[in-house]
């Protein structure tokens, strides 16, 4: 049992008595119903059943003298509650999308109605703790430099959603009134009408599906009890996060309500390209021009590394054009506090315009090269298949 169902149901009317009932008149009232509507008595009648769990429900309050004085303090706050269609709960759809939640559960800063009720209730038994929701889950997304997702960084996330009005708590009420049950829909947010052998169900003209009427609608919603609302959050995006990566940031989506946890804060992150580097997982990427001579005769050649100043890659002599070295410490760190390597990919770059001398050298190179032909076992093997 809960705030809401003190509002929605009518604990007298189930039992048949009078507001005024003394408990004797109540118990009464409830052995005969009870009798009555017993499922041993009534074996797989449904309707007898739910009106059996009706009649216990009744008397468990309005037995228990203090339940009873909160129930009735409740029902008198708000002029006899609100009836929610059957099988229809609040916040799930039912109102026509309106949460009656919202109007009993704070999300602002202390005033509301969620505390007057908590108030009235946690007098008694603790059923408004359960009430306590967990704030949803916002997702968004942000875009980084290349250095940023290696490195880590903190960026500043505007949020953006909508919650319950701050100026009215989410009733849409004016300060110091409260909305009050459609008397139209009886605060079903449905109205029906009957169209010869059967009827249609709408939402209710009068409340618009809401079941409650404002006479005095909040200025700053207009009565709607809803309102968007923008924050900034610092996010600090871990080290080594990739394109495309959704990072959770644990308790920074949405509010709770009523002391409920926070939600979590999806991140879907972009990493813009970087003109000289790619990534590998952990690992850096670079390709690195170099000339037939550095590869034929070895050398020792500067590579750009992403922190610090270039590192020297050392090539043997007699080293194939593509072939990768591995600069360990140069790439991404990971989680486990380890960095990845740099990944150096060689490439031989063709002069265009050669001069005379660079000409007459390379054709002597030929000359002295001269013998088998390079492509006679791949020609070879190409037979074969
Ligand atoms: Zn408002
Ligand atoms: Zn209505």
């Amino acid at each position: 049992m809960s705030t809401k169902d003190f509002l929605e149901k009518d604990y007298y009317k189930a039992l048949g008595v009078s507001k005024t009932a003394k408990p004797a008149e109540i118990k009464a009232a409830y052995r005969k119903l009870a009798r009555k509507y017993h499922p041993d008595a009534n074996k797989g009648d449904a309707s007898a059943e739910e009106r059996f769990k009706e009649i216990s429900e009744a008397y468990s309050v309005l037995s228990d003298e203090k339940r009873r004085k909160e129930y009735d303090e409740a029902r008198s706050l708000f002029g006899g509650g609100f009836r929610v269609p059957t099988g229809q709960r609040p916040g799930q759809g039912g109102f026509g999308g309106f949460d009656l939640g919202d109007i009993f559960n704070n999300t602002g800063d202390g005033g509301g109605l969620g505390d007057l009720f908590g108030g009235v209730f946690n007098r008694g038994r603790t059923t408004t703790q359960n009430r306590a929701r967990r704030g949803a889950d916002v997702e968004t997304e942000t875009t980084l430099s290349f250095g940023d997702a290696i490195d880590g960084t903190t960026v500043a996330l505007r949020l953006t959603g909508e919650g319950p009005c701050p100026t009215c708590h989410g009733t849409g009420a004016k300060a110091g009134t409260v909305p009050r049950m459609c008397p139209s829909c009886q605060g079903t947010g449905q109205s029906s009408r009957n169209l010869g052998s059967f009827g249609i169900s709408e939402p209710c003209k009068e409340c618009r599906g809401r079941g409650l009427v404002v006479d005095d609608p909040c200025p700053e919603c207009s009565g709607s009890g809803r309102a968007m609302s923008s924050r900034t959050i610092q996010a600090r995006i871990p080290a080594g996060v990739a394109d495309g990566q959704r990072i959770k940031l644990a308790g920074k989506g949405a509010p709770g309500e009523r002391g409920g946890p926070a939600g979590d804060l999806y991140v879907r992150v972009h990493v813009k390209a970087h003109p000289v580097f790619g990534r590998s997982g952990s690992d850096l990427t670079v390709t690195v021009p170099v000339t037939f001579a550095e590869l034929a005769l070895g050398a020792e050649v500067k590579v750009p590394a992403h922190r610090g100043a270039p590192v020297t890659v050392r090539i043997a002599p007699g080293t194939a054009n593509g072939s990768k070295f591995r600069v360990s410490g140069k790439g991404v760190r990971r989680k486990d506090g380890t960095t990845g390597g740099l990944i150096v990919t060689v490439e031989v770059m063709v002069p265009k315009d050669l001069n005379s001398k660079a000409r007459s050298a390379i054709e002597e190179l030929r000359e002295a090269t001269a013998g088998a032909d390079p492509r006679e076992e791949l020609l070879e093997r190409a037979k074969g298949a």
